[in-house]
């Protein structure tokens, strides 16, 4: 009996045993000061994991960040909190972050006070002052969230992040869960923010059109690595990676000559068992031999734009036609 209480104990045990999942695979990102980065991929690619980890919420198992060249993870005390204060993380659903109880005022109010950045009087102005500044009253500091509308909460989300003082924000499907008219009402406040500010953002979204219009540049992840970065204008014009073309092509628009160029084929492989040489190989349209048993490292195709493919190491005369030439605009 006990012989057998214990055999069971040890195949439950192995059956719950979490599989070790490698989040992010030898990723490298950089971020200038004053730079806007969109961050996409198709969700579990690895994107948020990456996005707390910029912010600082999540250690990295291999591998360090750096701030103004220094090692986050080396900052003690004093200077760990304020490197922490300096990048905050605006989530998708504001409510589930916004007591239910606690007036708007108090919820913003309530880093810098506890931080000991402002006192009682100052939080009040302070509040009136991040209020206004996310398009809202500064009455409204008495309200309780729940007397907003998810636009407007998002906002107070916004406000509460700004109230410390932060020179970078990590956007992680900030605007997800919105309709779309009120999307781009953030996504507007977002670019005010950075012009007033100086903020820097990472733009994490699993939707290439969200961060067209607020991004310098796009870095598009797949499965826990980076396939291509490029500034925001090259990705949607010359984009090189079939993942890439397969996401701009999920986008609908009027002025293509022709659609479905790269549509995407099949679910996102499980993160736990991905498939061996590019990843990306099982949904590729473009799949040869190469790609199913070699990872393809990120090679710089022209200032600013790199690209992990085989494709790009075959001679022109191999290569399928550029996305370019397929995708005349009318
Ligand atoms: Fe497709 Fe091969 Fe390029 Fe991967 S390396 S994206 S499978 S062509
Ligand atoms: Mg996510």
């Amino acid at each position: 009996k006990t012989d057998f209480a214990e055999r069971a104990a040890i195949a439950l045990g192995a059956m719950r045993k979490p599989p070790v999942v490698h989040a992010l695979d030898d990723v490298s990102l950089d971020i200038r000061q004053g730079e806007v980065v969109g961050l996409v991929g198709e969700s579990g690619c690895g994107k948020s994991t990456l996005g707390r980890i910029m912010a600082g919420m999540l250690a990295p198992t291999e591998g360090i960040v750096l701030r103004d060249g220094a090692d986050v993870a080396g900052l003690k005390g004093r200077k760990a909190r304020a490197m922490r204060l300096r990048t905050q993380i605006i989530f998708q659903d504001p409510m589930s972050s916004l007591n239910p109880r606690r007036r708007v005022g108090d919820i913003i109010g309530e880093a810098p006070r506890f931080h000991g950045l402002v006192d009682k009087a100052g939080q009040e102005k302070l509040v009136a002052e991040l209020l206004e500044t996310v398009g809202l009253q500064p009455e409204m500091a008495q309200r309780f969230p729940h007397q907003f509308s998810g636009g407007q909460r998002q906002r107070i989300g916004i406000a509460r992040a700004l109230a410390v003082k932060p020179d970078f924000l990590v956007c992680d499907e900030s605007i997800a869960a919105l309709d779309v008219s009120i999307q781009a009402q953030i996504i507007n406040l977002f670019m005010e923010l950075r012009e007033r500010l100086g903020l820097t953002l990472l733009f994490i979204s699993h939707d290439l059109s969200v961060v067209q219009h607020i991004s310098d540049r796009v870095v598009i992840m797949y499965l826990g690595r980076v396939v291509e970065t490029a500034p925001v204008d090259r990705i949607f014009e010359a984009p090189n990676h079939p993942y890439t073309q397969a996401l701009l092509d999920e986008i609908p628009r009027i002025d293509r000559r022709n659609r479905s160029f790269a549509t995407i084929r099949g679910e996102i492989p499980s993160p736990v068992n991905p498939p061996k040489g590019c990843h990306f190989h099982p949904r590729c349209l473009h799949a040869f031999d190469r790609c199913r048993t070699e990872r393809p490292q990120l090679k710089r195709l022209q200032a600013g734009h790199e690209s992990a493919c085989h494709l790009n190491d075959l001679p022109p005369s191999q290569q399928p036609l550029k996305w370019e030439e397929n995708n005349e605009m009318l």
